[in-house]
């Protein structure tokens, strides 16, 4: 692996404005665990990670019954299959993120991470 910057802003605008100033040469990420497997397989190259998980609102999960589901790219799959409101209300995704990999994985792995990911 070549060196590559760090970086964890807290919050949204920060994170858009690494994004744009690095360009195709920046990648957020959240769990890593898509990411830092592909980076390591020499299969993606960055120069600069952007570390989504201090952005607040990205963690998000929150139900409304008039407003309906809030939920934060960066939240972990584990806190939705854990989730009473989750499980109530939409119990397709409490089963969906329960699937995903192992405990180990799902305390990592982010909902965000796996719809942009979009591995099969
Ligand atoms: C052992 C193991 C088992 C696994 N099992 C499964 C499985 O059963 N089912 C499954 O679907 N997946 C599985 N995965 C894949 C992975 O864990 C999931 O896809 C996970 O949800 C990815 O989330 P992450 O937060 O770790 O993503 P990251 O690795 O952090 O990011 C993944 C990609 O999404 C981008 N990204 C992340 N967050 C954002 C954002 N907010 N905005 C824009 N782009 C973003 C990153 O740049 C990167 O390209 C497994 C992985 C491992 C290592």
């Amino acid at each position: 692996m070549h060196a590559i910057n760090y970086e964890a802003p807290s919050t949204l605008d920060q994170a858009v404005s690494i994004l744009k100033t690095h360009g195709e040469n920046a990648r957020p990420f959240c769990g890593g665990t898509d990411l830092l497997i592909q980076l390591r397989a020499g299969v993606r190259r960055t120069s600069h990670l952007v570390d989504i998980k201090k952005i607040k609102e990205l963690q998000t999960l929150s139900f409304d019954a008039k407003k309906g589901l809030r939920l934060g790219a960066a939240v972990p799959c584990i806190d939705i299959s854990e989730s009473d409101v989750m499980r109530k209300h939409y119990p397709g995704l409490t089963e969906a993120a329960h699937l995903i990999g192992s405990l180990q994985i799902q305390n990592r792995a982010s909902v965000g991470g796996n719809l942009c990911n979009g591995s099969p």
